[in-house]
């Protein structure tokens, strides 16, 4: 079985548990401390087998296999990695039955996180995220008020869209909003609009 691990919880003395998701669910797995055992981290994506017993309720985490990634071994994209990664674990937590959408998408995004701007892909992957949960919305249109908006759009967490005044914050361009939304490419998106959109993905999914 493979999958990302999007949580850890630490119990006991060095014991963990670890949230793995798989193609179709999070799955929670319990690790026994040993010095045998390797090393994992937030994010590894890994090959593993979880092992039942009648004791206890959480399957043991066995025979892992980290199926590394390049830039695993580079700080700032590993970090940047977690905090994205991290936000899964909230969002899917109570889910089941993705059938691969998100594994997929992690896939996407691990592939190309050596190369490229790393928000840029977490905020692509974002957006395909909320096209594929239907929750994408049309940025002309404020959701407090419920009026049109022709300028500037303020966006909230799950990049809701809405009126600067109506939010209380400082809003982007409308035209590169509707053309981001539609594309899912962060081309003609500016670093420091970049950082906006960064901030409110780490908000939550
Ligand atoms: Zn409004």
């Amino acid at each position: 079985m493979q999958g990302y691990i999007v949580h850890l919880n630490r119990v006991k003395d060095e014991d963990l548990i670890v949230h793995i998701l798989t193609d179709n669910k999070i799955k929670s797995t319990y690790r026994f401390y040993g010095a045998r055992h390797s090393v994992i981290y937030l994010g590894y994506k890994i090959d593993f087998e979880p092992h039942y017993n009648l004791k206890s309720s959480l399957p043991q985490l066995r025979n892992v296999l980290h199926l590394a990634h390049p830039w695993n071994s580079n700080r700032e994209r590993m970090m940047l990695w977690q905090q994205f990664i991290g936000l899964f674990y909230s969002h899917l937590k109570e889910l089941e039955g993705f059938e691969g959408f998100y594994t997929n998408l992690l896939d996407w995004c691990a592939l190309r996180w050596e190369k490229q701007n790393p928000k840029r892909i977490a905020i692509e992957a974002y957006l395909s995220l909320l096209r594929h949960e239907g929750r994408l919305h049309d940025p002309s249109r404020c959701f407090l008020c419920d009026g049109i908006i022709e300028q500037n759009v303020a966006l909230a967490r799950g990049f809701l869209p809405a009126h600067p005044n109506c939010l209380h914050v400082k809003g982007l361009d409308q035209a590169l909003l509707e053309n981001l939304f539609l594309e899912q490419s962060t081309l003609h998106v500016n670093d420091l609009e970049i950082e906006y959109l960064w901030k409110i993905l780490l908000e939550g999914l």
